[in-house]
């Protein structure tokens, strides 16, 4: 009974592989047609999809109605092609090869597939982790878990071949991508990735680019005829050089024949050795990744024990010669490159089964010498040692590591820009688990959530980092005897799959928040640019003087409509981290009340407010008592000067204002009536925060403040720093 399975999933080829139940060994399971790999390609024909050799023929020859390469579109939300005026994402058109493949395996096998082991790139981002997971879904098959490629492969080839302490680079170079991966083999049948790179836009395809820019040269010489224009010709040229490259990795030269119009037949023959020449760059690409991950992992090539081929475009005999002169040594060939992957796959679908168990027992059996199983795409050519080596092999484990940081976005330490706070560093084993705290301050009326942005990679801008999703953890809930100042607790994780999970709670009272993950936003650009100082200080405590001219010129209306701006604005603050104090001045200044987070004896205060409560005159200025009120406190210090004519001492007021400044205190001065600019201006701590309004225009002017003070908008917010917090079971 075969309830699960192996796939690869390829960008040009995938495969089905399960454990024979006789044998116990991993087996790969041929399509329809008899082969083992089939083409992820597929043809809308009537708006049926079909596959295997016909779809990519069709594909080959640029028929209409054809999808290919689609898994270099996995996790986008985008249309990838249109077929019949019908939108389809990578997403589905997986969804749809997987129940081919599903279908195909279950005629073969005679039995039905619930479960799959499925693999993907090692360096697939967490969404196209998660597409593929809901694309398999979607085709009626649940996946038992997500493996790296690299990874099934070493497995399969580890099955056969475990040598412990070994490190054994995997260099996988496919259709569409290549991945390299530094795996060890360790004691106990532990297989643990070191470190792992990929580039998802090379492979076996760009190789083809080659072959068909040096094939319409030679036709255009050849003939005369003016190729590279002419459509028709260059797509007939483009279907025949995947041909004529696997002829190359064959014979030192081949031939291509075609008919160019108003020419007729014409031949040209491509040697080895230009098609070498015309793609030493390409493997210059790969080799420095295979540097990188050298480096990454401290080794140097003398310390990787085998270098192990996977996939197709490894059958190109350059490959080879180039891990030879790279590594001093001939890489592993006899694992089959296309089919490995699938049968580490299979292994893996069965590990945790008793058909496992009994495989192990099996080849523990075995003794000295193990089975030949070029049937299964693992001939053996090593022989290997007895004891440990085989017995180990009962344990097979696989620990597989991150590809890429996890990092978020927070606020540089000098809170100058955004940067990408690394968490989770790269080539970390998973499943990994790591908490950060933040401090929160919440608002009494406003619903509060907590954005976050994870992001995949260590570039240290943001937004040179791929950001999965938006996470948004939402009711957080206001505590009011802590001022609206709580923490939160994030927990970021990746798991088996190399997924990404974010929790979060309020650590207050320990209750988990509800997340929801939204789309990032089209414009990120914020986060590539300096922050706002204001943004950053609205989350600072402010401390607010506001002192009111009360002299007899106030008298009536003026002092009322003064009143209700300055009521107004205190309704713009947000006393969870605000105080403000109130002065009356004219002869003398009087304090009306002093710092407070008291929204409604502020208010109070305010109202309480009289004409001529100090003195009739101006004889006096607040920024003595201001100072004195402000001077010690923490956070932001800013004071509001509400004047209607002209004070009698402005010398000493100025001198006062500028020691008030001096002691880190900013003040605006609001004037109307005849009050005098230049005045504002002298006791302002900046020309800007003059404000010389009329009298209607005071409560405007008292917003103005309020917004610059971060009043008046959202009001909630989290300071972005993290520090490291513990993390928690699910
Ligand atoms: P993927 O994992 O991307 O689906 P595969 O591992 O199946 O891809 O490899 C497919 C690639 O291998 C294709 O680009 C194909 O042209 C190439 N390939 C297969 N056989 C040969 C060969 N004999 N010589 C050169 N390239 C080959
Ligand atoms: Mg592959």
């Amino acid at each position: 009974m075969v309830v699960s399975v192996g796939i690869d999933l390829g960008t040009t080829f995938s495969a089905v592989a399960y454990i024979d139940p006789q044998s116990k060994l991993p087996k790969i399971v041929p399509n329809r047609e008899g082969n083992k790999i089939t083409p992820s390609v597929i043809q809308f024909v009537n708006g049926q999809p079909i596959f295997g050799a016909e779809a990519e023929s069709a594909f080959n020859a640029g028929e209409p109605g054809c999808a290919a390469t689609f898994k270099r579109g996995m996790g986008k939300t985008e249309t990838y092609c249109v077929i019949d005026g019908k939108p389809f994402t990578a997403e589905e058109l997986s969804a749809l090869l997987l129940r081919h493949l599903k279908e195909e395996a279950e005629a073969e096998l005679g039995d039905t597939i619930k479960e799959a082991v499925i693999t993907v790139p090692a360096y697939f981002y967490s969404t196209e982790r998660e597409a593929t997971v809901r694309a398999a879904t979607a085709a009626g098959i649940k996946v038992k878990k997500i493996i790296d490629e690299p990874n099934a492969a070493a497995m399969a080839y580890g099955l056969n071949n475990w040598r412990e302490n070994a490190n054994i680079l995997v260099y996988d170079l496919g259709g569409g991508t290549f991945d390299v991966t530094l795996t060890r083999m360790g004691c106990n049948g532990n297989l643990s990735t070191i470190a792992t790179r990929g580039d998802r836009l090379l492979g076996g395809r760009d190789w083809d680019n080659r072959i068909e820019l040096l094939l319409l040269d030679k036709f255009a010489e050849e003939t005369g005829a003016d190729i590279h224009s002419d459509a028709a010709t260059k797509t007939m040229i483009r279907g025949m050089t995947e041909g004529v490259k696997k002829q190359l990795s064959a014979m030192q030269s081949a031939n291509a024949t075609a008919s160019i119009p108003d020419f007729g037949s014409a031949t040209v023959v491509i040697t080895r050795t230009e098609f070498e020449e015309s793609t030493a760059d390409l493997l210059d690409r790969t080799g420095a990744l295979c540097q990188a991950v050298l480096t990454e992992a401290g080794f140097s090539a003398r310390d990787v024990t085998d270098v192990l081929l996977v996939g197709g475009s490894t059958r190109m005999p350059q490959i080879s010669q180039y891990i030879f002169r790279m590594f001093g040594k001939k890489p592993i060939t006899h694992v089959n490159p296309d089919e490995a992957v699938a049968l580490g796959a299979a292994i893996q679908s069965t590990k945790e089964n008793e058909s496992y168990a009994a495989l192990s027992m099996q080849v523990m059996n075995d003794g000295k010498k193990v089975t030949d199983r070029s049937d299964s795409g693992l001939s053996l050519h090593l022989s290997v040692k007895p004891s440990q080596k085989l017995s180990s092999l009962g344990l097979l484990t696989l620990r597989e590591t991150t590809a890429h940081a996890m990092g978020i976005i927070a606020v540089s330490a000098d809170t100058t820009k955004y940067i990408n706070d690394i968490i989770i560093p790269a080539n970390h084993p998973r499943p990994v688990r790591v908490a950060k705290a933040f401090a929160f301050y919440t608002s009494a009326n406003c619903v509060d959530e907590m954005e976050i942005y994870v992001l995949q990679g260590d570039k240290e801008n943001p937004l040179d980092n791929i950001i999965p999703y938006k996470y948004v953890a939402s009711g957080i809930r206001h505590i009011k005897e802590q001022k609206g100042k709580t923490t939160i607790k994030v927990q970021y994780s990746y798991d088996n799959n190399g997924i990404i999970h974010v929790q979060a709670r309020q650590e207050d009272d320990r209750i988990d928040l509800p997340i929801r993950k939204e789309f990032v936003p089209d414009d990120m650009s914020k986060y590539a640019l300096p922050i706002d100082p204001a943004e950053f200080q609205r989350l600072e405590l402010l401390n607010v003087v506001m002192a009111v001219d009360v002299s007899g010129s106030m008298s009536g209306a003026p002092l009322s409509d003064a009143k209700a701006a300055m009521c107004n604005f205190i309704r713009q603050m947000d006393f969870s981290h605000t105080q403000v104090g109130v002065l009356a001045v004219s002869d003398s200044t009087a304090i009306v009340t002093k710092l407070t987070d008291n929204e409604n004896a502020c208010i109070r205060a305010i109202q309480s407010i009289t004409c001529g409560q100090t003195g009739y005159g101006n004889d006096a200025h607040p920024f003595a008592i201001i100072k004195s009120m402000l001077e010690s406190k923490e956070g932001r210090l800013f004071s509001i000067i509400l004047a209607d004519g002209v004070w009698s001492y402005q010398d000493a007021a100025v001198a006062a204002a500028k020691q008030c400044n001096a002691a880190g205190i900013e003040t605006a001065a609001i004037g109307f009536g005849s009050a005098d600019e230049k005045f504002l201006k002298d006791i302002s701590s900046e020309d800007a925060n003059a404000l010389l309004v009329s009298q209607s225009q005071l409560t405007s002017a008292f917003g103005t403040i309020a917004q610059s003070l971060g009043g008046g908008t959202a009001r909630s917010g989290y300071d972005n720093t993290a520090s490291d917090a513990d993390t928690w079971d699910d």
